[in-house]
């Protein structure tokens, strides 16, 4: 089959592989859509917790052999220990991502575990749909965030989590939503799909700020602009550094927490709530063009918002 393999630092090739084999309780899912993700980008770059040669792709929509359309939810656990009993399943010792772990959705085929499979509902088409794994992350943040209905939310980043995010908030009842990019391009975009407020940078206070960038400036920065007693949710990967002031956290009390993924709750909490988003943010690809279009986002091109590969 055909596959976009992660093959060495920074090197994604298209490739002639061998077919996926279904294991113990494992379907082989045909593969209709895979979004390329920002984590894959940085990824790459440095390996580590992806090693090369893997077929990445975390993000992936497709039918069953007999005809189901299904969404995947990309995250084992081992569910029995502690974290998986309490439901925290994404926080399990031993979890295991397709796409970092195992093959992922940047192939024709994919095996996946039985249990991972979410029905789609007939109202949502492939293109959305894949967008259901971003969904299922700003899902689980805005939990993180003691779920702020009614309350002023800063987003940094306005690539496709910081997106999800301004739309879970929206959705749920944010008071004001601000969000922030050094694209004018991006922020724009942000206000047509309902942001307040857009800028290079958050001005003002805010209740919770999601920072979908994960730089030490935007780590700093969704401190700083954070009243007393707010939260800092961090999504985003882009540099392991922190470098904010510790010390205005313990004065004012301010909370920063890390978020990762979702647990299957949240993923089928997002799957409900996609047709009510607005998700025309993404521009599709023939896989064949897999490496070209992974490349020009890897080396920093802001457009697509977006980019699913169609096998
Ligand atoms: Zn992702
Ligand atoms: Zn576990």
């Amino acid at each position: 089959m055909k596959a976009l393999v992660f093959t060495a630092p920074g090197v994604v090739e298209v490739q002639d592989v061998p077919d996926v084999v279904a294991g113990d309780g494992a379907v082989i899912v045909h593969v209709e859509r895979a979004g390329i993700c920002g984590s894959e980008l940085h990824g790459i770059q440095t390996p580590g917790f992806r090693v090369p040669p893997m077929i990445m792709g975390h993000e992936f929509v497709g039918r069953t052999s007999d005809g189901k359309r299904v969404a995947v939810n990309p995250l084992s656990s081992c569910g029995k220990c502690e974290l998986c009993v309490s439901g925290r399943t994404q926080l399990c010792r031993t979890r295991s991502l397709l796409g970092v772990h195992a093959a992922g959705g940047f192939a024709e085929r994919v095996a996946a575990p039985r249990s991972s499979l979410h029905e789609l509902p007939d109202n949502i088409d492939w293109d959305r749909a894949a967008l259901i794994e971003p969904v299922a992350n700003a899902v689980h943040a805005w939990a993180l965030a003691g779920s702020p209905t009614g309350k002023r939310i800063g987003v940094i980043g306005c690539g496709p989590i910081g997106l999800a995010c301004l739309e879970v908030a929206r959705n749920k009842g944010a008071a004001v939503i601000a969000c922030a990019d050094l694209s004018a391009e991006r922020g724009d975009f942000a206000r047509s799909i309902g942001a307040d407020e857009v800028g290079a940078s958050l001005e003002g206070e805010f209740d919770v700020i999601f920072d979908a960038v994960g730089t030490a400036t935007t780590r700093s920065s969704s401190v700083d602009r954070l009243i007393p007693g707010g939260t800092a949710v961090w999504l985003g990967l882009a540099t392991p550094d922190s470098g904010f002031d510790a010390t205005a956290a313990v004065r004012f009390e301010k909370s920063v927490r890390g978020s990762f993924a979702y647990n299957d709750a949240e993923f089928t909490e997002a799957i409900e709530l996609a047709p009510e988003l607005d998700l025309s943010w993404s521009t599709t690809y023939p896989l064949d063009q897999g490496a070209e279009i992974f490349t020009a986002l890897m080396n920093g091109q802001t457009a697509p918002i977006k980019a699913l590969l169609q096998p």
